[in-house]
């Protein structure tokens, strides 16, 4: 019942003692308490359903399939720092086809859209896997493509290492620009073999990784860069259902001195209008006027579009839930629940991924943990990795979903909250600074001086069998 009015199982029980009932936390009520109970907390039983719309981003769509058509991938560009991806976003938003009227003058909502043959490509205009990842621990799945840039006369460097973690932690495809081949000293066969060192194969090499020789500055190569984008967009079948109403992701939001709450969308299925009703994040809005990428005010936005638009009663968050509904009543009362919600998540200690807990977790399957390994030299990584494989458990999986030589960092902390991660560390120091980020986050670092104590305490948490640490 608790978790059906989205209230903590404490304050029910504490309502109930108050009827005169007495209720344990795990048992369930009867519809005559229930009754009472929800008048209780002013709640009309027949309401349940709308009650289940404030969990809005999980509700599961359904379209026919000739109502489908396809729509452009999302792509966002990650790398390291200084190998180009400013200059390549840049790049390519000046290859685009202009669209004459109105001047064209771009601006900056968080997107753009470029037409090659035909057919439009979505750029996520924030380079880099900060962004990245602070909408994916919100549960926004933006990306459709990974352009991995990596600089041919640089090769890969520690924040190229962490782009392919959260591009595979996300399960987005990755196609590989080799930037820089104007520089004399460009050595693409260099950057070839030590991706492939890291498990992204290149095409010409027998694996399914493409990869692109360009010159972001030079503007050399784009074009074969956007088609491969549309070759790797064509195998993933990307489709949408323009005729119903708009669900979406917030990518950009912010206060306007002058027109309030703005708020950039990423429309990925329906379509958007203006006068539209919508919930998004923990607030609600009507959509008041629109704005493309190119500054136009326009009355609609496709799927695979992002639009700027005003109507919000706040500032959501980057990565938050949008969606359309039918009336103003039904947004502000979803609103309003889902800000109640969020108060007590706030005001109840958050869930923790530790490795106590994972044996307690509710899962009817497999249970699955997710390791982040840190170590002082790669051989100790290669190590466990090696002897983990070896543990067999039955009903419990492990999958390491990131490695790294080095001290933990806030990249770290961000990819195990965003892959409900534990983040197992051999010889290597946390900053102070990162521990406080972890301890925010509810983030579990555990460090080890040796690695087979860290391979029993594994083994004893998948068998439920962890000796608490004090
Ligand atoms: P970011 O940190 O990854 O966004 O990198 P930037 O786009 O800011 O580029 C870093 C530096 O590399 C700038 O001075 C760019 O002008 C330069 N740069 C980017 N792409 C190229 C390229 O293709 N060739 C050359 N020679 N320089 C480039």
């Amino acid at each position: 019942f608790a978790d059906q009015i989205n209230k903590p199982a404490s304050d029910v029980i504490k309502k109930l003692m108050f009827l005169k009932i007495m209720a344990t936390k795990n048992q369930s009520i009867d519809r005559e308490n229930a009754e009472l109970l929800a008048m209780e907390y002013n709640l009309d039983l027949q309401d349940e359903v709308v009650t289940d719309l404030t969990r809005f981003e999980e509700i599961i769509e359904t379209d026919k399939e000739e109502d489908l058509v396809s729509r452009p991938p999302v792509v966002t560009i990650m790398g390291h720092v200084d190998h180009g991806k400013t200059t390549l976003l840049d790049t390519i938003r000046h290859s685009r086809v202009v669209s004459t009227e109105a001047g064209g003058i771009t601006q900056h909502i968080g997107a753009y859209q470029v037409e090659k043959n035909g057919k439009k490509i979505t750029f996520i205009d924030t380079p880099g896997h900060a962004a990245f990842t602070e909408m994916r621990a919100r549960g926004a799945r933006i990306t459709d493509i990974v352009i991995l840039v990596v600089a041919a006369d640089d090769g890969v460097m520690p924040q190229t290492r962490e782009a392919i973690d959260h591009a595979k932690a996300s399960q987005c495809e990755i196609i590989v620009a080799v930037n820089k081949m104007d520089v004399p000293g460009a050595n693409p066969d260099r950057v070839k073999q030590q991706l492939a060192d890291l498990g992204l194969l290149s095409e010409e090499w027998g694996g399914d990784i493409p990869f692109v020789e360009v010159s972001a500055l030079k503007n050399q190569g784009i074009d074969n860069l956007l088609e491969t984008i549309q070759v790797v967009a064509e195998l993933k079948e990307l489709k949408a259902n323009p005729n119903r109403q708009a669900t979406g992701s917030v990518i950009e939001a912010r206060l306007d001195k002058g027109r309030g709450p703005v708020a950039t969308i990423l429309v990925d299925n329906g379509t958007l209008r203006v006068q539209d009703y919508f919930a998004v994040g923990a607030t609600y809005g009507k959509v008041r006027a629109m704005t493309n990428d190119l500054g136009d005010q326009i009355k609609e936005a496709e799927p695979g579009q992002a639009v700027e638009i005003i109507g919000l009663n706040d500032v959501p968050l980057a990565g938050d839930p949008f969606r359309v509904f039918e009336d103003e009543k039904t947004v502000r009362d979803i609103a309003d629940e889902r800000q109640n919600r969020a108060f007590d998540k706030q005001h109840n200690s958050k869930e923790v991924m530790s490795l106590e807990d994972f044996f307690n977790q509710a899962s009817d399957d497999t249970k699955k943990m997710n390791l982040i390994i840190k170590a002082d030299v790669q051989g100790s990584i290669e190590a466990f990795r090696g002897s983990i494989g070896k543990i067999d458990v039955e009903g419990a999986d492990i999958d390491i979903v990131g490695t790294g030589v080095g001290a933990v960092t806030d990249g770290d902390i961000l990819l195990a909250e965003a892959s409900s991660a534990i983040i197992i560390g051999f010889g290597v120091g946390v900053p102070a600074s990162v521990r406080e980020l972890a301890k925010e986050k509810g983030v579990e670092i555990r460090t080890y001086r040796i690695i087979y104590e860290a391979l029993d305490d594994i083994e004893a948490a998948m068998k439920g069998m962890l000796d608490p640490v004090f």
